[in-house]
Order: C-alpha cells, then sequence, then structure tokens
C-alpha cells in the first residue's frame, strides 16, 4: 500500500497506543483499517479526518487499509456516489489495498450468518410493523414488551425468511431481528431488526436482492470477512458496540474485530452533514457537490485547496473522544500556508482602471523582470511587458484621497511594481462622470523600481499592461455562512450569506498566466490565491479565489 508522505511528526493518540498496546502483547500480528462510506453524497473534510487516520495508521503500522462501501441501502446509493468517493480518497493522497470492496460483495456470507442465526434460535421473523416494533420496545425507563412473533418456531422463522429473500411479501411486511434482551439499558440490544425487505434496485447487486441487511448486522462481519483488526468510527456508534459484539460472538466469523470510536471533526461556518450538504445542492443553493463555497472534498479541491493542505488540517486536530468545533479560520490558516509556500507569483488586475502614461511612447514595449517566487529563486524570472496604456485597480486610485491613502491621487507619485515610478498628472473622465482615464508620467530613471537619487514613494501597485493582458472571470467567495452555527436559530437554509458569491468578468492578467498549467495554484500580488475552475477554458479563463492573502475572518468577527 502506498499513501501520502506523511508531513507530521509521529502521531500519538488514544488510538495508536491502543494499537501499540495490542502490537506489544501479540494480540493481532499486522494491522487491518478500512475507511467506510456510505455511497449517498460526496465526501466532505470531516471524511478527510477518518480517511487520514484510517489510512494513515495502516501506513505508520506496516499494515493495510481497505476502501470499503457501506452500500446496504440501495434506495439512497448512486454509482456516481461510487465514483466520486473513490476520486476524493485519490486526490487526498492514499490508495487502498487491491480494490476497493463492498459490502454488498458479502451479501450472500451476510444471508447465509442470518440464517445461522434463526437455526440457533437467536433471530425471528417479526410481522409487526416498523411503528409497532417501535412502541414495543419500550423507552430508556420501562423495558421493551416482546411481540407476539419473538418465539414462533424456528422452522417458520427459516421458512418465512427464505420467502422474504424469495420477494413474497412487500416492504416492511416483515424483518428480521436479532434475539437478545428487551430490558436491556441499551435500546440497541432490544432486538434490533438485522434483515429488511426493500424490492429496489441495487447499484452493484442490480434486482438479484430485496430483502437488505442492516448497518449494524453488515458493518461488523464485513470488518470480520476482511480481517479488519481495529474497526475506527465516529462517537455515535459507541452505542452500537455491544451489538457489534454481541454479532461476532454468536457468529462463525473467520476473525474477531474490535471496534473504537473518536470524535467527529466538526467545523464553524459551514454544514458538514449529508443529509444537509444534499439538501443545499438538490434545492439548488449552490451549484452542485463541488461547489466551491462547499466543505466537500470536491468542492475544496475545486477552490484550489491542497490535499497537503487538508492533511496538514487534519492532523494538527489529534484524534479524541471529546467533540469540539474547530474555526473555519484555522482551515484557512492551513491554505494559506501550504499556498504561500508553492504558489509563484502573478500580477492581474481585478477591476480595472486605465492608466496612460503620457510621456511613453504609444508603439514601445520595455519587458521587464518579475520574479516568479520571492522565497524561491530557484523558481526564476519572467518578462513582464510595460506599454503606454496599462491597468491599474480602481481601488488604488482615489481623485480625493482619504488620510492614510498613499496610492494613486492627483500629484502622487507611485511605484508600479517591477517597474518605474508614475506621477498622476490629471483624469479624463465620461458624461456621468465616472473617470475613465487616468493620465501619468513616468520617470525612466526608476527603472527595475528604484530612484538613483534615492527618492521614496508610499506605495507600490500591481499593473497589466492593457495590450497584453488576458482577459478572465474570477470567481471571488465568502463564506456560505456568516454565522458560526447555521441552524442554531431554525432551518440552516435561512442562514445562507446571499453575498457569498462574486463574480467578476473583464479582469485582466498578466500574459504569462496563460502558459500556467491547468489546476496549478497561483498568488495574484495583492489579491489572494488562485486556480482555474472547472469552467475554464483556453478561449475563456476562469478562476477562483482559493482565499485571500489575510484574515478575513478576523475583520468579519470585528463587524458582527
Ligand atoms: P454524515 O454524518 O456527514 O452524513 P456519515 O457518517 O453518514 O456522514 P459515512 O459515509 O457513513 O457518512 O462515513 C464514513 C466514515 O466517515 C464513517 O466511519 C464515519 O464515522 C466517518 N465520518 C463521518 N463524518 C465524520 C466527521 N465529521 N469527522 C470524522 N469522521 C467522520
Ligand atoms: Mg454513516
Amino acid at each position: 500500500m502506498s499513501t501520502a508522505n506523511s508531513e507530521t511528526k509521529q502521531p500519538s493518540d488514544f488510538i495508536r497506543e491502543q494499537i501499540r498496546a495490542d502490537l506489544a502483547a501479540g494480540n493481532t500480528a499486522s494491522i487491518v483499517t478500512r475507511f467506510p462510506p456510505e455511497p449517498n453524497g460526496y465526501l466532505h473534510i470531516g471524511h478527510a479526518l477518518s480517511i487520514c487516520l484510517n489510512f494513515g495508521i495502516a501506513a505508520e503500522f506496516g499494515g493495510i487499509c481497505n476502501l470499503r462501501f457501506d452500500d446496504t441501502n440501495p434506495t439512497k446509493e448512486e454509482q456516481e456516489f461510487i465514483d466520486a468517493i473513490q476520486q476524493d480518497v485519490q486526490w487526498l493522497g492514499f490508495s487502498w489495498a487491491g480494490e476497493a470492496k463492498f459490502a454488498s460483495d458479502y451479501f450472500q456470507q451476510l444471508y447465509d450468518w442470518a440464517e445461522h442465526l434463526i437455526q440457533i434460535a437467536m433471530a425471528y421473523v417479526d410481522d409487526l410493523s416498523a411503528k409497532e416494533i417501535r412502541t414495543y420496545r419500550g423507552t430508556l425507563t420501562n423495558p421493551g414488551t416482546p411481540s407476539p412473533y419473538r418465539d414462533r418456531p424456528i422452522d417458520e422463522s427459516l421458512d418465512l425468511f427464505r420467502r422474504m429473500r424469495k420477494g413474497e411479501f412487500p416492504n416492511g411486511a416483515r424483518v428480521l431481528r436479532a434475539k437478545i434482551d428487551l430490558a436491556a439499558g441499551n435500546m440497541n440490544l432490544r432486538d434490533p431488526v438485522i434483515y429488511r425487505i426493500l424490492h429496489a434496485k441495487h447499484p452493484r447487486t442490480g434486482n438479484s436482492w430485496c430483502i437488505y441487511p442492516t448497518y449494524d448486522f453488515a458493518h461488523g462481519q464485513s470488518d470480520a470477512i476482511e480481517g479488519v483488526t481495529h474497526s475506527l468510527c465516529t462517537l455515535e456508534f459507541a452505542d452500537h458496540r455491544p451489538l457489534y459484539d454481541w454479532l461476532i460472538d454468536k457468529l462463525p466469523v473467520p476473525t474477531v474485530p474490535r471496534q473504537y470510536e473518536f470524535a467527529k471533526l466538526l467545523i464553524s461556518h459551514t454544514v458538514l452533514s449529508k443529509r444537509r450538504l444534499t439538501r443545499l445542492v438538490e434545492e439548488g443553493y449552490v451549484s452542485g457537490w463541488d461547489d466551491p463555497r462547499l466543505a466537500t472534498l470536491s468542492g475544496l479541491r475545486r477552490r484550489g485547496v491542497p490535499a497537503a493542505a487538508l492533511r496538514e488540517f487534519v492532523s494538527q486536530n489529534s484524534v479524541s473522544r471529546n467533540e469540539g468545533e474547530v474555526e473555519m479560520a484555522m482551515l484557512e490558516h492551513f491554505i494559506r500556508d501550504s499556498l504561500n509556500q508553492t504558489a509563484e507569483r502573478r500580477m492581474a488586475v481585478l477591476r480595472p482602471l486605465k492608466v496612460v502614461i503620457t510621456n511613453f511612447s504609444e508603439d514601445k514595449i520595455d519587458w521587464l523582470e518579475a520574479i516568479n517566487h520571492p522565497d524561491k529563486p530557484e523558481n526564476g524570472i519572467r518578462k513582464i511587458p510595460f506599454t503606454r496604456e496599462l491597468w491599474v485597480e480602481r481601488d488604488d486610485f482615489m481623485e480625493d484621497p482619504a488620510r492614510k491613502f498613499y496610492r494613486l491621487s492627483p500629484g502622487r507619485e507611485v511605484r508600479l511594481r517591477y517597474a518605474f515610478f508614475i506621477t498622476c498628472i490629471g483624469v479624463i473622465k465620461n458624461n456621468s462622470d465616472e473617470i475613465t482615464e487616468v493620465h501619468c508620467t513616468y520617470d525612466p530613471e526608476t527603472r527595475g523600481g528604484d530612484a538613483p537619487d534615492g527618492r521614496k514613494v508610499r506605495g507600490t501597485i500591481h499593473w497589466v499592461s492593457a495590450k497584453h493582458a488576458v482577459d478572465a472571470e474570477v470567481r471571488l467567495y465568502k463564506p456560505l455562512y456568516t454565522r458560526a452555527d447555521p441552524g442554531a436559530n431554525g432551518d440552516f437554509i435561512d442562514d445562507i450569506n446571499p453575498d457569498s458569491l462574486e463574480i467578476l468578468n473583464g479582469c485582466k492578467l498578466e500574459p504569462s498566466l496563460n502558459k500556467i498549467e491547468r489546476g496549478v495554484p497561483i498568488q495574484f500580488e495583492r489579491s489572494g490565491y488562485f486556480v482555474h475552475d472547472t469552467d475554464h477554458r483556453a478561449e475563456y479563463p476562469v478562476f477562483n479565489r482559493t482565499v485571500a492573502l489575510r484574515d478575513s475572518w478576523a475583520k468579519m468577527k470585528a463587524k458582527s
């Protein structure tokens, strides 16, 4: 098995300590883990924690990790999700042992084990409806009441179960239940349903089955079939562990897996549950599962978040048994940190304003040198064209400069990055009194950005030659939620930030951006980190801002 290079120090947490102890005590010779997604949606950043944990542990301890789809609910599962999940796991930098596995690969074995449980009087077919079963089950303070079918003869249960499998009964008519303890304090042990009738086409097994095992009956047994030693899942399954162990104990399984639970990763200002993500996608609040505003892995990837930044982020939040929310700002910190090291710098003007250098001749082009990465001299330099007409950011000019505004304004001298000092000598306006051109002169002595007489300027701004600029669409994102806990006071849909997406057209890119390979992140100087969107075409460039250069969350908090 191969895995992403671990950038982290030797991690330690209660699960890894358990594994070290098991290895030392000889409880197991080698470690097998699995990542078990249900293919009913796309993976999100919370799943990244589970992926890094399962695959990471296997790699650290010289074991293997399976990818196993938990595909026991055909009404909600789709091939599209199976494909997307595999792509996301690989993108995160991991590869699973052998072929991808599926709980549905084991349907026949699981069925045989269900018959075995009936034969040893540990399971029975129940004719009660789902609603009746709930009522009979009792409450936390009252024990359950046995179903009138609980003690039906083994042969009768076996016959009915076989007929369920043959498709003789409609959905919901009967279920198979484990016979455990109706007075158990743990509700999961009050004769849980282990098989139900579901006349539904399965993405993999088609119409060969019309009864399906429940999660509880499939999961531990699949672990046992695969020889999983440490079955790692989130805390909501802690109450299922006694049932997991009961089934492993009663069935003739080939190996004995153990379940361990850890706290979910929760993040502020976003939603992670698949139920909520599905609603956002299906009701059209976002453009799809890979909308760059979502914390799905495909959304984060499309937005330009490097897989390495996600792995780093996740490994910082060490695995524990305590649930706590992590600030979105923390995730952005890791993204910025990673991109700062890797992304080359370029110039791009997002909201263009024309500057005319009146003392620079019309047909002249001066090719200047710009540094590709300030900390990586090995990345070299590139040539950028300087011409009479340039684009600068509208925000970098003020006709009546505010206090502490040190950029371009009438009479003021500023530096054009990598180029010359220029001085504003006037503006041209249209009939609506809007500035259409800023006229400047340049000082040829300052070529490269410094004045030989030691003269200083307070502002440096970026620019692009109008003659050479590449037009592009740029998409800027704000958080999909401005409140940390969407849905805390009602429907989480009502908390959606209506200004989460801003599309800028006619942005002006320096020409060398045409040569950047698709998917390679770039810093647009002073504006942030950007990457091609999936809508990008050579003839119509589209870039996403992954993250701005500075922490925008600090500002947001100050305002709210
Ligand atoms: P959701 O709660 O988002 O609907 P799920 O638990 O239903 O997710 P599964 O496909 O069953 O989704 O999850 C696969 C694995 O990922 C499980 O082992 C699950 O415990 C784990 N997992 C899910 N959400 C998180 C999370 N937020 N943090 C860590 N692990 C998670
Ligand atoms: Mg689940």
